[in-house]
């Protein structure tokens, strides 16, 4: 079974002439242990796709499973529980919490649940971050890379059974954007993660095993095993 099942998933925003079909239709399966680009050009659903994906927004119509749940079928509880337990969503601008340490934005899900990580998932996290060091700094005490590595550390803390991320390297430098693609890639190779990433970037999806293009809402394209010069 696929770590995430989308079926037919349609999503419009706004009325009448202002009306825009975000999502028109998209059916896809996320394989468990994969790591998958979305790409396509500004404007084409990706986030869209993305936030649907993760509970995050509500499609109008189709069905979109993570696992074995079926999000249109949850209640509130239910889907604060899933959205904490099996998804981890990263952030293009990190979205940490300013006044907590990188460490305490790192358990701060499991936190707010009144829950602490498993100890040695935690530290085996931690080790793939490469943040040991780093754990007690504020956010604007650490670089762009580092902010996004621990937004990556916090996505991974429950160990889900997915983890999204919209242009997670978008604003960062190519050296770090290489760090945090890294970072995914071992999440995958070695922990058997599965993600998936919005980019434009096609050194960033050259890190990937498969490449779904959307153009107009729509899967237009599917590539596996991509390369820098394959995705143009
Ligand atoms: P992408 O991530 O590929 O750039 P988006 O999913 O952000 O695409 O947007 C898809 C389409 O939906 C675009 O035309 C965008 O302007 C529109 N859209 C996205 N979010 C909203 C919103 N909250 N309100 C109105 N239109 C939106
Ligand atoms: P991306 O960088 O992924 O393309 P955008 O910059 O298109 O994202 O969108 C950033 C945020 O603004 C998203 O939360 C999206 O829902 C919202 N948004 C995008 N387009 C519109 C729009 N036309 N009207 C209102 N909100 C929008």
């Amino acid at each position: 079974t696929p770590a995430a099942r989308v079926v037919d998933l349609t999503k419009t925003y706004g009325t009448g002439d202002a009306m825009v079909r975000a999502l028109d239709g998209v059916t896809l399966d996320l394989y468990a242990g994969e790591f998958t680009a979305v790409m396509g050009p500004s404007g084409s659903g990706k986030s869209t796709l993305m936030h649907c994906c993760a509970a995050l927004d509500t499609a109008d119509s189709g069905s979109v499973h993570i696992g074995e749940h079926g999000l249109t079928r949850l209640k509130d509880k239910a889907l604060t529980r899933l959205r904490r337990d099996e998804i981890g969503f990263v952030f293009q601008s990190f979205n940490l919490v300013p006044t907590l340490t990188a460490g305490e934005n790192i358990v701060l899900p499991l936190a707010i649940a009144g829950r602490k990580p498993d100890a040695a998932w935690y530290d085996s996290v931690i080790d793939t971050v490469n943040l040991r060091d780093r754990l007690t700094h504020k956010p604007n005490e650490l670089s762009g890379g580092q902010q996004q590595r621990v937004a990556v550390a916090r996505a991974l803390v429950s160990r889900p059974t997915i983890v999204f991320a919209d242009e997670p390297t978008g604003n960062l430098d190519s050296q770090s954007g290489a760090e945090v693609l890294d970072l995914l890639r071992r999440s995958v190779d070695e922990h058997g993660q599965t993600v998936v990433m919005v980019t434009h970037d096609p050194v960033a999806a050259a890190y990937t095993d498969r490449v779904v293009f959307l153009a107009d809402g729509k899967v237009v394209r599917e590539l596996r095993q991509p390369t820098r010069e394959s995705v143009l």
